[in-house]
């Protein structure tokens, strides 16, 4: 016999199992706007001013004058909400211009805009692909891509981890299963070590087996590639990358909403079929006029990309130098490795004594003894303030036997 009390109890038990684990997610309170320096509040009450090294503002913009003096514009001239889905009475004249605007930007025919990056691949997959089609997937997609395929009927296919040999034996099982259409899916950069995807091996692969590539640029849009469209202009192929989802909600101003941009008949399709775009409220007249703001920005001066990319090589060369183990690359996502979990923990809880906000991951969000400091770098930044984290590192890493 059950009842609600057993249910409730249930879910005490669950809970102190997490917190038995070590699992148990905290959110820090921030009393401040989003930047390089934010106010947070401890737990007795106290406000300590720290230095910001774990958001995904990678161009500085969630707290750019430029954005807040469009989202007041926006708020102003087309109110606060629309209370409505976009095909009822949710469109206005400034999200067809934001469709536009980031079709452009990303080199495609037409975009679809989301109340989230979650909702555009959730909803990508299903409308497109039938039971007689193949979805092959890297193994560390986000949670989003792997919902998102969950719910479709296409036949699933999973790579190894960046493995092009892997990838290519999907394309070859999916063949000879009869494949009507088949759709690769990636993370454009994967987020825990800052691995930006072989697109170029992946175009090949696709073009010889016949298929569709699609990319989730979520950390990489408004930044990476030489005028900061993404990971298929870093990778040189601008224009050729099938479907691109993407999110409002890091480097393109960091308040919330998402895209799906390709082909037009792609997006005409989602337009009629999409469910998260069918049966959820429209973006805030703010978020999108704001967001309209950040492609002037970035379509008129890469200087905010080149000081995220400046930034991103003095940290790296910096901590290197002083010994620690980082994961090499290029992305501002720098990976400080620990190995050790109860190790990353304490680093993370020295530095945000010394004024240095950083987190530690570890299992099961990134494989066991692989612990590690994620550091994300913004254009916010200024070269006083990274001299600051490099030297707090150092006497942290010191002081925990992780440097001599
Ligand atoms: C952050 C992220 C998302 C989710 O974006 P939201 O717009 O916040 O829903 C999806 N995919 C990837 C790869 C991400 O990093």
């Amino acid at each position: 016999m059950t009842n609600t009390r057993d249910f409730y109890g249930h879910l005490s038990a669950e809970l102190q199992a997490i917190r038995d684990a070590g699992l148990y997610k905290a959110e820090r309170v921030i009393t401040s706007p989003q930047g390089a320096r934010i106010q947070t509040l401890a737990s007795d009450g106290s406000s300590h001013a720290v230095l910001n090294l774990c958001a995904n503002n990678y161009l500085g913009l969630s707290s750019h004058p430029a954005v807040i003096a469009a989202a007041h514009e926006a708020l102003r001239t087309r109110g606060y909400g629309m209370s409505s889905v976009r095909f009822i009475c949710g469109t206005q004249d400034l999200h067809k211009t934001l469709e536009t605007r980031l079709s452009r930007f990303l080199g495609t025919e037409d975009t679809l805009l989301y109340a989230a990056a979650f909702d555009a691949n959730g909803g990508l997959f299903e409308p497109l692909l039938g039971e007689q089609d193949a979805v092959i997937s890297d193994e560390l997609n986000h949670a989003s891509i792997i919902d998102g395929i969950r719910l479709c009927k296409a036949k699933r296919y999973r790579y190894k981890h960046n493995d092009m040999a892997d990838l290519e034996l999907c394309l070859r099982q999916a063949a000879s299963d009869g494949a009507r259409y088949k759709l690769v899916f990636t993370d454009g950069v994967f987020s825990m070590d800052g691995t930006v995807a072989q697109l170029g091996s992946m175009r090949s692969l696709c073009d010889q087996y016949g298929a569709l590539l699609g990319i989730d640029d979520c950390h990489a849009s408004g930044f990476m590639g030489a005028t900061g469209r993404g990971t298929h202009e870093h990778r040189g192929l601008f224009g050729k990358v099938d479907i691109i989802t993407g999110t409002l909600g890091k480097a393109l101003g960091g308040a919330s909403g998402g895209f799906t941009s390709a082909r037009r008949e792609v997006i005409e399709l989602l337009r009629q079929r999409s469910r998260p775009y069918l049966f959820s409220n429209t973006l805030a007249p703010c978020i999108v006029g704001a967001t309209i703001a950040v492609l002037d920005l970035l379509e008129g001066s890469t200087a905010l990309r080149d000081k995220l990319a400046d930034n991103t090589r003095y940290f790296r060369s910096a901590m290197t130098q002083l010994g620690f183990d980082i994961k090499p690359g290029e992305h501002p996502i720098v990976p400080i490795m620990v190995y050790d979990a109860a190790l990353a923990q304490q680093l993370a809880a020295r530095l945000l004594e010394l004024g240095i906000y950083v987190v530690g991951f570890f299992f099961p969000v990134v494989p066991k003894g692989q612990a590690r400091i994620r550091v994300q770098l913004s254009a916010a930044h200024q070269r006083e303030d990274l001299e600051r984290a490099v030297s707090a590192f150092a006497q942290a890493g010191r002081e925990l036997g992780l440097l001599v």
